[in-house]
């Protein structure tokens, strides 16, 4: 199957197009060694993704390039399987490999993993065992819902004891196989069922609790338990008009356990009331009081809205207590869309509450 397929692999080899940057140092790309960890390059990633992303430096050509570099290099390093084809046989081994589908990812979408997104990145095999997610409330205000925002959040989690690397051991030659088992992690039990009859069958092996290795001793800083509690610092992006409710996601971003992929932490939305406006899908709703002579008269009064800006209310015409006036575009962004909701302002007419005795006997308008 694997060596009939090489030939046509060959084949489209020739007819792809070359998707990746000819002679890129992925290391030197983020900046680390050959032998940084895991953690290190997503660390690095994180730093200059930021810091190159295309909303920052706009117009900028080389950033954007080096952006889409950053990318490709962290998706090929955070990726033990394809870290170790890219040190052993190069980008020629990366190339391969992609023709089996998968390439590279939108360089967004691997940003947006990070800095939450609604998550495509990152999909790992079924066959993976991946730990549970972690579901927080994100408090934002409307203001930020607005405008967008970026907030910065400490989350605290497990993550991989640093000192042993995950292993819980001493020294890494304290890691031994066990010899019980033979680093199986079961072991044969032979069962005599009568005269000559015997039943082989498995059982895990009690010594290793089925892991196939026993450590010798323990590592210091985690005593054992190949993982502490920390935490990371999460940088969320919030787009203009994301809604209340709405997920941010951090793909892979939960407590690290060894063995297993982390689960995804994953931020709801959940706005604070605003004193002036209330959202409704796009759209916003305010209240504004008039005087019963503006009502009468009509008026022209400046409304600030979440942007700080001055919204002009004008009317000309008689306005009735509760009369709801729309304006148009004054709402809500859309989410990832140029086009806006509107704004409904509701006017509530205060009444004067004495009235002089000239105005009541000749029943005509004085008020101010
Ligand atoms: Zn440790
Ligand atoms: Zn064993």
């Amino acid at each position: 199957m694997r060596l009939t397929s090489l030939s046509f692999l060959g084949l489209l080899l020739l007819l792809s197009v070359d998707i990746i940057y000819c002679g890129t140092d992925y290391y030197s790309v983020l900046g680390v060694s050959r032998s940084a960890s895991s953690r290190e390059i997503k660390k690095r990633y994180k730093q200059l993704s930021k810091k190159y992303h295309p909303d920052k430096n706009p117009g900028d050509k080389e950033a954007e390039q080096k952006f889409v570099q950053l990318a490709e290099a962290y998706e090929v390093l955070s990726d033990d399987e394809k870290r170790d084809i890219y040190d052993r046989y190069g980008e020629e081994g990366l190339k391969q490999r992609s023709q089996g589908g998968g390439g590279f990812h939108n360089p967004f979408d691997i940003f947006a993993s990070f800095f939450g997104g609604t998550g495509h990145f990152g999909h790992h095999q079924q066959s993976e065992r991946q730990g549970p997610n972690i579901t927080m409330e994100l408090e934002v205000e409307l203001k930020e819902l607005y405008l967008g925002a970026q907030i910065e959040v400490d989350v605290s989690k497990q993550v991989i004891c640093e000192h042993c690397g995950g292993s819980g051991a001493k020294k890494a030659d304290d890691v031994i196989t066990c010899n019980v088992c033979g680093g199986r992690g079961v072991k044969v039990v032979k069962q005599q069922l009568g005269p000559g009859i015997f039943q082989q069958f498995h059982s895990t092996c009690e010594t290793c609790g089925g892991v196939g290795k026993i450590v010798k001793s323990k590592c210091p800083v985690c005593k054992g338990k190949k993982v502490r509690r920390g935490n990371e610092q999460l940088t969320i992006i919030i787009e203009k008009g994301q809604v209340d409710g709405g997920t941010i996601v951090f793909e892979k971003e939960g407590d690290e356990s060894p063995e297993t992929i982390p689960g995804d932490i994953i931020f709801k939305v959940n706005t604070i009331p605003n004193p002036t406006f209330e959202r409704k899908g796009n759209d916003l709703y305010a209240e504004q009081t008039i005087s019963l002579i503006d009502a009468l008269t009509g008026f022209e009064k400046n409304m600030t809205h979440l942007d700080d800006r001055n919204v002009l209310l004008k009317r000309d015409k008689v306005t009735q207590p509760g009369f709801v006036q729309i304006i148009k575009n004054e709402g809500m962004p859309q989410f990832r869309s140029q086009s806006k909701g509107d704004l409904y302002v509701k006017y509530t007419v205060v009444f004067p509450s004495v009235i002089d005795d000239n105005t009541k006997q000749e029943k005509r308008f004085n008020v101010v």
